[in-house]
């Protein structure tokens, strides 16, 4: 295998075989994103994704891959017949594989017709991570996402609809103290809309050289402090109807909530009050601290 740039994945797919095939993002356009500025998006040529796969099988062997995720931000653009290729290619070389994996955001994901979908899903392309991040139409439109909530949900309907297991993720804090509330409640709206199979929740910290970490250095964006972000959330779970399942399995969190909702509803909000009850060296440093430490 070959990797060009920094090679970004979720932390679900931890343990899964990476093959870039795509480089940098399509979109490059958040505001709060580094992870691709200043790199050109690029679809990289079959043959390339190919000698990947018989690489990974060289050294790994026939049984050793069970996951696969298809980098770099949003591959979910590729032409459906490129991912049904690739899906169908993978298999080939790895018959015990379980699923192959790539990032898409809305914006993308509601550019292929739902049979597209579906032929994606049946070579074996079935879990999307899709970055929201708010379900606040302010929110997107200041973060620069490209995206609207009504989009949002017609985008994760569309393919959860085809089959395909949703992961959508939002981001605690993102929107400051300024929007707060809103940014709460209107992520809640988009996810009780089109409930994906799991919520992920990381929190915004700054990333220098972007447009959303000037806005907090020019004091326009308020961090959230341990106790804000924790109303943030309790305000979001205490919205949110399911089917589906919440989890906060990132770093840059400052509680770990986790559990299926409807039914872990009570007790996700009385873990919430009881961190709301904890001295503050009890959480992670402040978000301020964690600034240019590459979270
Ligand atoms: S779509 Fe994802 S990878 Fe692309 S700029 Fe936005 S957050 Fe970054």
């Amino acid at each position: 295998m070959r990797y060009e740039g920094l090679v970004y994945r979720p932390p679900s797919e931890a343990r899964s075989l990476i093959i870039q095939a795509t480089l940098s993002c399509p979109h490059n356009k958040c505001a709060f994103c580094s992870m691709y500025k200043g790199r050109k998006f690029r679809v990289r040529p079959m043959e390339e994704i190919i000698e990947d796969l018989d690489s990974a099988l060289e050294v790994y062997g026939t049984g050793a891959v069970r996951t696969i995720f298809l980098a770099d931000g949003n591959s979910a653009v590729l032409p459906t017949e490129k991912l049904v290729t690739i899906g169908e290619e993978a298999r080939k070389r790895f018959p015990d594989l379980e699923r192959i994996t790539v990032y898409g955001s809305a914006k993308f994901l509601v550019k292929k017709s739902q049979d597209e979908w579906r032929q994606v899903a049946e070579a074996g392309v079935t879990r999307i991570h899709s970055g929201l991040e708010s379900g606040d139409a302010a929110t997107l439109e200041a973060i620069n996402k490209g995206v609207t909530p009504e989009e949002a949900v017609e985008a994760y309907r569309h393919v959860k609809e085809a089959g395909i297991e949703l992961s959508v993720y939002l981001m605690v804090g993102v929107a400051g103290i300024e929007r707060w509330r809103e940014h709460a409640l209107g992520s809640a709206a988009v996810l009780n809309q089109a409930p994906p199979d799991f919520i992920r929740l990381r929190t915004f910290v700054p990333q220098p050289r972007t447009a959303w970490h000037d806005r907090w250095a020019e004091g326009k964006l308020t961090l959230l402090s341990a106790y804000e972000a924790l109303e943030e959330t309790r305000l979001l779970i205490a919205s949110l109807h399911g089917p589906t399942q919440l989890l906060s399995d990132h770093v840059s969190n400052f509680v770990d909530v986790n559990g299926r909702l409807p039914d872990d509803k009570t007790a996700m909000l009385a873990r919430i009050d009881q961190a709301a009850g904890l001295p503050l060296k009890a959480f992670r440093p402040p978000t301020e601290k964690l600034i240019g430490v590459g979270l």
